[in-house]
């Protein structure tokens, strides 16, 4: 057995000892396989490193109290990473080949996939860079896809502590740029305002509408919702938000199983009195609390800033459930890899 003290985990990179690697070139993939090394060696002309033609994937596996092993919706990972891929110019992944990459990632590092009841899960990291030869604004002749993984702790080791954020002057894409892929551009452009943010002592900033600034659009790396006085779960809708999968398993879940209006819609800054509850969400951050939001000279709390919301509470049980397999899933939404 691995020596890793499961309940210290945080969000660190470990190098677990495989990862698979497949390459493209000549209008086809290669059949990929795995290799131990975690270096990738590319040309110094790689579009990649210039002009930033790559995009990426998150999601985890979850073990089972049976032992086995989950995934949680990777076919949606599949079909994003295509549609960045579209978007950056660069070729599809066929759908069979990415889920066999990660099923053979998590395989191969199985003993790296944290027991049942830590809260730690195995975190997946597939991504798509162009490399080869190039100096001008072109694609690449060439890509990578490779898909690694490393153990991770539960987002909150405290339990489901809201925390509180700050709107940011800045954005991360534009209006109709490339915010709704997952792409390291995106990243690069939030760095800044997030170091800000933590600075400030600020979890993370929030993201308004790129054309307005009137609306919120996104929390850090992770989608907003917020539960209204009239039990609507409310999520902003814009071509420039990432489509998070955990928000639109949310949307769901807060209509078929708690019978809620589940709405995607404007999140105005000056309508947030509204919303009895709000959170954050995605892959990494699960579900988060949001204490309150910093908007200029003003606070604006939501639930509590100490406390988590009956509805925030009930909807992270519900997934939790789902994807360590306690609570029954929707059809189609996990799958096995063991
Ligand atoms: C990945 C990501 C999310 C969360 O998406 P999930 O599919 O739920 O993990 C939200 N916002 C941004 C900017 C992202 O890159």
């Amino acid at each position: 057995m691995v020596n890793i003290k499961w309940e210290e985990l945080g969000f660190s990179y470990i190098k677990t000892p495989y990862r698979y690697v497949s390459h493209w070139k000549d209008g086809q993939w290669d059949e990929g396989k795995l290799t131990e090394e975690n270096t990738v060696t590319i040309s110094e002309g790689s579009t990649c490193l210039h002009y930033g033609q790559e995009c990426f994937e998150g999601l985890k596996a979850y073990r089972r109290k049976d032992g086995k092993i989950n995934l949680f919706r990777p076919d949606e990972n599949s079909k994003r990473l295509n549609k960045s891929a579209q978007r950056m110019c660069m070729p599809e992944v066929p759908e069979e080949k990415f889920l066999d990459a990660v099923k053979q990632v998590v395989l191969a590092n199985e003993e790296y996939v944290p027991p049942y009841g830590t809260g730690a899960t195995l975190y997946i990291r597939p991504y798509l860079i162009g490399v080869g030869d190039t100096i001008g604004v072109v694609a690449a002749p060439e890509y990578l896809f490779s898909v690694f993984c490393m153990p991770v702790g539960p987002y909150f080791k405290g339990g489901l502590v809201p925390t509180n954020f700050i709107v940011s002057d800045y954005d991360r894409a534009a209006p109709y740029g490339t915010g709704a892929a997952k792409v390291g551009g995106n990243y690069a452009a939030s760095l800044l305002p997030g170091h800000q943010a933590h600075e400030q002592n600020f979890s993370d900033c929030i993201y308004l509408d790129p054309a307005t600034h009137t609306k919120i659009e996104e929390v850090g790396s992770a989608n907003f919702f917020g539960i209204t006085k009239e039990n609507q779960f409310i999520t902003p809708i814009s071509p420039s938000i990432l489509p998070s999968i955990t928000k639109y398993s949310l949307l769901e879940l807060a209509r078929d199983r708690f019978g809620m209006e589940a709405i995607e819609g404007d999140v105005y800054l000056t309508e947030l009195d509204q919303f009895s509850e709000a959170g954050a969400c995605g892959t990494a951050a699960v579900i988060s609390p949001i204490g309150g939001i910093q908007y200029k000279d003003s606070f604006h709390v939501f639930y509590s800033e100490t406390e988590v919301g009956p509805v925030t509470r009930k909807l992270y049980d519900e997934l939790v459930g789902i994807q360590f397999g306690d609570v029954p899933a929707p059809e189609g939404w996990i799958f096995e890899v063991n």
